[in-house]
């Protein structure tokens, strides 16, 4: 076990002076895709290998192979042997580590998800570890497997007829760009254009917001096309099952609007057809919904009203590792960052050191930290207007079980989609007219908790529902992980 802060500074260094060597001497130009069973709950833990497929060329960077953030829970090294040099490292977070914080699992119910961890194809025998991070940053080895790469089966792809690559912005070789990849879920054949459309649509949505927008020649960005046999997503709590090529759905851990998709194996399947990077599910739903997990996917629906800032902040959660920068005043602390340890995210703070403070270089309010923001003001208006939406959307579960008729669905839709806009521009007006607006400094509540976590802005497209920009601290986050994948 080490201190999370000593291996970053030590990995910033090796990732500078060796970086581009190291891929060349190391990797052949070709991605190994390892499909594990992750099964467990809350108390343990263990990976299963199913198998070791060979897929395209490596699409990540070659001149910085070391992932600068490392928030995620679950942290992938490689060594090269005999050596034991380490050639390469990333962290995600994944389902099962959602899973884990969930009711059964906490009471001991076992639960098997898939996981693939993706690598570019080592020279030699290598050895791969995995290392679970405590909430206390603390890390401690739950997988390791030495390969003999005479030995090892490497299975290769078969193509799938289905499926089929657009690409909608290619800037060059996926080595020196940020390889998007939209992945169409819920559209069936004959809505193919309307999939591509829609990816369009996202694209153009993506370079409206910085540091996406004076970045664009850095992107590449493809559609994978997969007809679904049904149109839109499975939602169990109405009722409606959908035959989808990777099964995602709504209600994830009871979750209504939590939309993940548990099939990891075909979706890479699939999408090993091209280049890619990062993963971002459109799904054919005008439901509101999504999710987004660190170097894992982020899901998004096509139609909702509030598509455009679901996409813009799932996305913000699965390509930058960025915390959720909202709290509810109903939760004063909670168990998702334990107290006095700061956070590995880089636009959340515990705030214990203010000469440590991550955004350091970036306030402009340096006096009186942490600022004394309208607060309880602000935790008023969004208590009262919550309530009232939460109990017209479970009103809307019942109506879907029911089979009510059409019409008294849409009404209620239509009133939910009014109640959230008026929701949205009253929470906008309050936060603009705060005389800390658009400055950076330190501001109690974020990371789910009210009390005892900061954010550096009053708000951010991390902190509240609405077409509004990243603040300074997420900009940079952001900026860091397009550096990291493109030259
Ligand atoms: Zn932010």
């Amino acid at each position: 076990m080490k201190p999370a802060i000593a291996l970053l500074c030590c990995l910033f260094i090796l990732n500078t002076l060796t970086g581009s060597q190291l891929f060349e001497d190391n990797f052949e130009n070709q991605t190994l895709r390892f499909e594990f069973y992750h099964v467990g709950n809350s108390q343990e833990e263990c990976f299963i290998l199913n198998r070791i497929v060979a897929g395209n060329g490596f699409s990540g960077n070659p001149r910085t192979i070391l992932h600068p953030s490392l928030q995620g829970r679950y942290l992938v090294k490689v060594f090269c042997l005999p050596q034991k040099e380490l050639i390469y490292l990333y962290s995600y977070d994944s389902f099962f580590a959602e899973y884990k914080t969930t009711e059964p699992a906490l009471s001991g119910e076992k639960k098997v998800f898939q996981e693939v961890i993706r690598i570019p194809r080592p020279r030699t025998d290598f050895l791969m570890t995995i290392e679970l991070r405590a909430s206390d940053n603390t890390y401690s080895k739950i997988y390791e497997q030495e390969f003999e790469y005479r030995k090892i089966f490497i299975e290769k792809d078969y193509p799938d007829e289905q499926v089929e690559v657009i690409n909608l912005l290619i800037n060059g070789e996926p080595a020196g760009k940020v390889d998007l990849l939209f992945v169409a879920e819920g559209y069936t054949r004959k809505q193919k254009q309307k999939a591509v459309q829609d990816a369009k649509r996202f694209a153009a949505i993506l370079f409206k917001y910085e540091p996406y927008k004076s970045n664009q020649e850095k992107f590449n960005i493809r559609l994978l096309f997969k007809p679904s046999l049904s149109e839109g997503i499975t939602q169990p709590a109405r009722g409606i099952s959908a035959t989808t090529p990777f099964q995602l759905s709504f209600d994830t851990f009871g979750i209504s609007r939590y939309v993940l998709c548990p099939e990891l194996f075909a979706l890479h399947r699939a999408a090993a057809h091209t280049d890619y990077d990062a993963i971002l599910i459109m799904f054919n739903s005008a439901r509101y919904g999504g999710g987004g997990i660190f170097n894992f996917y982020a899901t998004f629906p096509a139609d909702n009203i509030w598509s455009e800032y679901i996409f813009i902040h799932e996305m913000g959660h699965s390509f930058a590792g960025l915390a959720d920068e909202y709290y509810s005043s109903s939760v004063a602390y909670n168990d998702f960052y334990p107290a006095g340890i700061e956070p590995l995210e880089p636009n959340i703070t515990a705030f214990l050191d203010v000469n440590k403070l991550k955004w350091k270089e970036l306030l402009t309010l340096k006096k009186n930290l942490p600022v004394s923001w309208e607060k309880e003001e602000f935790e008023k208006l969004d208590a009262s207007l919550q309530q009232e939406r939460a109990e017209l959307e479970k009103e809307l579960d019942r109506l879907y079980i029911k089979h009510a008729p059409q019409e008294q669905i849409s009404k209620l839709e239509k009133r939910l989609d009014e109640l959230s806009q008026l929701h949205a521009r009253k929470i906008d007006q309050f936060l603009q007219n705060s005389k800390y607006y658009g400055k950076v400094g330190v501001f109690e509540g974020a990371g789910y908790a009210a009390k005892g976590l900061f954010r550096s802005e009053v708000d951010c497209i991390m902190f509240s529902k609405g077409f509004k920009p990243f603040c300074m601290v997420c900009k940079k986050a952001i900026q860091q992980i397009i550096d990291f994948f493109s030259f």
